[in-house]
């Protein structure tokens, strides 16, 4: 099944609608070429890029106020640089994007609601009609800015929330307060309930772990509870101590098979990745990444800040990254431990 971030969004009838009112005719012939470039290399086996990324992840910051533990970011395990995009060069990128490019994720590493000026760049990025999707621990988000977040534009607002009491939420959520994310949905609720950022599409994220699966009935009555749809996701796990730690039992929520002592993704990790042509991502310090499993930017494309971002799509770094992927997936660590081909959602109840 073809799983990219776009589709994955394409869940409700509201993120349709949203959807659709992102599009123009220069954005659907970029996606239609990029896919079509795409199905192409897999079939040759050799990379040539047509089209322009359907969407791009920006991230404002890769800090974190939660320490979760299979989070590079919270668990202390990023290397790279900490900080916040400087919202002119956010500003550039998005200029240069808008014309050809559908959505936008404000996220990647970090908590996005740290970043002092996440709502100008929600509302710059909505006036330029992109689909705005953000996603957050909620920590910050409460009755004073809640309607302001709402204004500005956010056309999807994922909230995490990995447990339907405050004890299974802070056996992953290290440092949270599940009264907290309450009340920030709490607030949001009231706003919506108001008739403000009606449009937005509101989820609650589960993050289905050992702890908090028993829970997956009460989650959904919590989200419903707030005018929120739920999603459960799978876990990406680091290390056998996580996988045993934290995989659900239920098979159907885990994106793994465990063999014993060792675990491995349930794709057959073919030599292929969608994403390297339909999904862009950007880290806070400008710096063009193959994809949001790259947390460290380990694999450093080019850099989008006082360049031209297609420069960089196009560039030979790229290139001959998406022909490694393409030629063996499984020399490159990260690319055997991701979501390419893999349903990260999990469907039914
Ligand atoms: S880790 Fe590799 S194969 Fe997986 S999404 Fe990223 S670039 Fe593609």
């Amino acid at each position: 099944m073809l799983v990219c971030p776009l589709y994955e969004t394409i869940m409700t009838l509201r993120t349709a609608a949203n959807l659709l009112s992102c599009l123009t005719a220069r954005r659907v012939s970029n996606t239609v070429r990029a896919l079509a470039a795409c199905i192409r290399a897999e079939r040759s086996g050799t990379a040539a890029v047509a089209g322009k990324p359907h969407t791009v992840t920006i991230e404002p910051t890769n800090l974190c106020n939660l320490h979760c533990p299979e989070c590079p970011s919270g668990s202390g395990a990023l290397r790279r640089r900490e900080g916040y995009m400087d919202y002119d060069a956010f500003v550039e990128i998005v200029d240069e994007i808008a014309p050809d490019v559908v959505a936008v994720q404000l996220f990647f590493q970090g908590e996005p609601f740290l970043h002092p000026r996440i709502e100008d760049m929600i509302s710059y990025a909505h006036r330029k009609r992109l689909f705005v999707s953000v996603s957050t621990n909620a920590h910050f988000i409460d009755e004073d800015n809640a309607e302001r977040i709402l204004r500005a534009g956010v056309d999807k607002l994922i909230v995490s929330l990995d447990g339907a009491t405050e004890e299974s939420y802070r056996s992953y959520r290290v440092g949270g307060n599940f009264s907290r994310v309450i009340g920030a949905l709490k607030a949001l609720h009231r706003c919506r309930c108001a008739g403000i950022g009606k449009r937005c599409e509101l989820v609650v994220q589960c993050l289905v772990t050992r702890g908090n699966e028993p829970e997956i009935p009460r989650m959904r009555a919590l989200a419903r509870r707030y005018g929120a749809a739920l999603t459960l996701k799978t876990i990406q796990v680091h290390s056998l101590e996580g996988a045993q730690r934290f995989l659900p039992r239920n098979d159907r929520y885990s994106r793994y098979v465990m063999h014993g002592d060792s675990f491995r993704p349930k794709s057959p990790l073919k030599n292929r990745c969608r994403r390297l042509w339909t999904h862009g991502v950007i880290t806070w310090d400008g710096t063009a990444v193959p994809c949001c499993f790259d947390k460290d930017a380990a694999f450093p494309l080019g850099t989008v800040t006082g360049n031209s971002y297609w420069a960089v799509w196009s560039s030979a770094p790229y290139m001959e990254f998406r022909n490694a992927v393409l030629r063996n997936r499984r020399s490159i660590t990260m690319c055997t431990n991701c979501t390419e081909g893999l349903r990260v959602y999990p469907r039914g109840k």
